[in-house]
């Protein structure tokens, strides 16, 4: 591994550098100021000296030295100021006599040492409480400079978001009247409790919103405070999850404390599979944590008065794996699915956020949700935004519907890619693929009209794509809709193998789609051959990637594979065949796009019919 000569400096360097500090600063200490401080000085003087200060009266107090041969002595110097002496001892016969004429007191012992105490304080105390202190000054500098409160353990209001007033509303939330519907009546319970109290009814104490990542649950939730107006106590569950055991139970604790001092409110758990994970064996240490917060949930949940008007709403997009236990009655007995929009969901979602921004008079809404089929209302803010910011770049203060057709473009396919130079050749190539998938959906049945054709390199990587839009919504697909899809896939590798007769790699993403789809039609739809209405496999997390897993044996899956080779390639076979029979308007129709670089579907189905 190569290192620039600067990542040596290891960060550690400063921390060493105070500890040497500090040994130095305890080494002074002990050198110059404790023997000073433990040790009372003591002034040698003759022996004559202390005869004039006897006579002169400054001497208080005298005493034999502990081994008997110095005579020391308190008294005020010369200088007026009191210390210790002592000198040698002198035959002196009638020094006892002058002593007692000078009033001087006869002393068993002077003590030329600081008390036990002291010494003890000083030498020993002082020191360990110097280091401590240091200590402690280190760790919380290193605290603050490391990033996040990780000391901010314990007490849980650090990271409960409390809101006294969401200030959204059930008009904030488009679509999605179903939810709206069953949380009404929790709204309905926080307004007037007593109604149902009255009656003996319990409401269920806890709802789970559960649907895809951007569907609005989190929106939903607050929604529900505001449309109730009561505080709204949030906290996402991977703040449940501490780095000391019993931290994530204490703070279940204090949010159900501070919850029902507040009630009626309702407490908002997000991303509740984080900690709501079913509770198997096995695993690492990790888990302990998690199950103790679990059963602190479990346990306030059934703890507390459900009459009181505490509602506790959950969401997850993974609800397969939450606890059996979370879900049982009396918890999170009411499942409330907020699923993706529909048409009419998004044409709705896409108003309300065009509502923030300023559109030009006429906007055709329901086109962009046509083409937005499977957005999720993140997305369509998203969408929103992304054109109002192109509106911007362009130097407008409206926002246009071309700006909102480049932005699904830019939030489905990425941004236009100006930098990309493609060689002639790859152009050509790109225009005869898209064509030739744009050529089969047309000359089929059944499939959703081409809108656009475009052939300018994207962010994401996509050289050129396709885009077909269906008419309305489609809930149900039939057989032949889904072959006519997969000889459509097929088709922009068809073109290039007719025209160029070699292939490229730019399919690969055409492959991919068309061999999920002829395996979904075997192992769930029940569209095969061989297998009639047998699940093969069953999704997984239906709501994230859609992740499948086989459910049958292994000769099975070998079955199933050649058959999705059997239905792809007979997809490919028709795509080749309508490709032929129509490599007159291939032709034209490439090097129309080639010139235009991006043809409407109006103009796509205008070339056509002109042949
Ligand atoms: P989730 O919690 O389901 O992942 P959020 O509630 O956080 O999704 O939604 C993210 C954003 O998407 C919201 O702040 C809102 O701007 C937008 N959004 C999602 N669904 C809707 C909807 N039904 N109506 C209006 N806006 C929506
Ligand atoms: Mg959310
Ligand atoms: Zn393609």
């Amino acid at each position: 591994m190569l290192q620039s000569p600067n990542d040596a400096k290891s960060p550690k360097k400063p921390l060493i550098y105070y500890y040497i500090v500090t040994l130095l600063v305890l080494m002074l200490l002990n050198i110059f100021l404790f023997p000073t401080l433990l040790q009372r000085q003591v002034v040698e003087i003759g022996y004559g000296d202390f005869s004039d200060m006897v006579e002169a009266g400054g001497v208080k107090r005298v005493a034999y030295s502990a081994d008997d041969r110095q005579i020391i002595f308190e008294a005020t110097g010369e200088d007026g100021k009191d210390g210790i002496y002592k000198t040698g001892i002198f035959p002196d016969n009638g020094l006892y006599d002058r002593l007692k004429a000078a009033n001087v007191d006869f002393a068993a012992e002077i003590p030329t040492k600081a008390s036990p105490l002291a010494t003890l304080l000083l030498s020993y105390a002082l020191p360990i409480v110097l280091i401590i202190g240091f200590g402690q000054w280190l760790n919380k500098k290193m605290m603050k400079s490391m990033s996040g409160n990780a000391m901010t353990f314990g007490k849980a209001n650090a990271k409960i978001y409390a809101e006294a007033e969401t200030g959204k509303s059930f008009a904030d939330v488009a679509g999605q009247d179903e939810a709206k519907d069953a949380l009404s009546e929790i709204v309905d319970f926080l307004h007037n409790p007593n109604k149902y109290a009255s009656i003996g009814a319990r409401l269920p104490k806890g709802a789970l919103l559960v649907g895809p990542p951007g569907t609005g649950k989190t929106l939903l939730a607050k929604a529900v405070a505001g449309e109730a107006d009561v505080p709204f106590f949030s906290i996402s569950g991977s703040e449940f999850v501490e780095m000391f055991v019993g931290m994530g139970a204490a703070k279940v604790r204090d949010l159900f404390k501070q919850a029902s001092e507040k009630a009626p409110c309702i407490v908002f758990i997000d991303e509740i599979d984080t900690i709501g994970k079913k509770r198997d064996g096995g695993g690492l240490g990790g888990n302990d944590e998690r199950e103790q917060t679990l059963n602190q949930l479990l346990t306030e949940m059934d703890g507390f008065d459900g009459t009181k008007g505490v509602v506790i709403l959950a969401a997850t997009n993974r609800p397969e794996s939450l606890d059996p236990a979370l879900l049982r009655p009396g918890r999170f007995d009411r499942r409330i699915p907020v699923e993706l929009p529909d048409l009419s969901g998004r044409e709705a979602i896409l108003k309300v956020h065009a509502g923030a921004v300023h559109m030009s008079g006429r906007i055709d809404f329901a086109a962009i949700a046509r083409a937005t089929s499977g957005a999720s209302g993140a997305d369509l803010a998203n969408i929103i935004n992304e054109a109002a910011l192109r509106a911007v770049r362009l130097g407008r203060d409206t926002v246009t519907q071309a700006d909102l057709e480049e932005s699904v473009e830019t939030v489905i396919a990425g941004a236009q890619r100006k930098s990309a130079v493609l060689s002639p050749k790859e152009k050509e190539i790109v225009a005869y693929h898209e064509i030739g998938h744009a050529l089969v959906a047309a000359k089929q049945t059944n499939s959703a009209p081409v809108t656009k054709i475009t052939i300018v390199p994207r962010t994401s990587g996509a050289l050129g794509y396709t885009m077909q839009v269906d008419e309305g919504e489609h809930y149900l697909m039939s057989r032949e809709e889904i072959e006519n899809k997969l000889a459509t896939l097929t088709g922009g590798r068809s073109a290039e193998e007719l025209i160029f007769g070699s292939v490229t790699t730019g399919a690969s993403n055409d492959i991919e789609q068309a061999t999920k789809l002829a395996r979904a039609m075997i192992t769930r739809y029940g569209m095969s051959r061989g297998f009639d209405m047998v699940a093969l496999e069953t999704v997984n997390n239906p709501y994230l990637s859609g992740d499948t897993s086989l459910a049958c044996s292994a000769e099975t899956a070998a079955r199933i594979d050649q058959e999705v080779v059997a239905s792809v390639k007979a997809a490919h076979e028709k795509a080749i065949g309508i490709l032929r029979d129509n490599m007159e308007a291939l032709h034209r129709l490439a090097h129309f796009l080639l010139e235009k670089e991006t043809i409407t579907g109006e103009q796509f189905m205008e070339m056509l019919g002109k042949s």
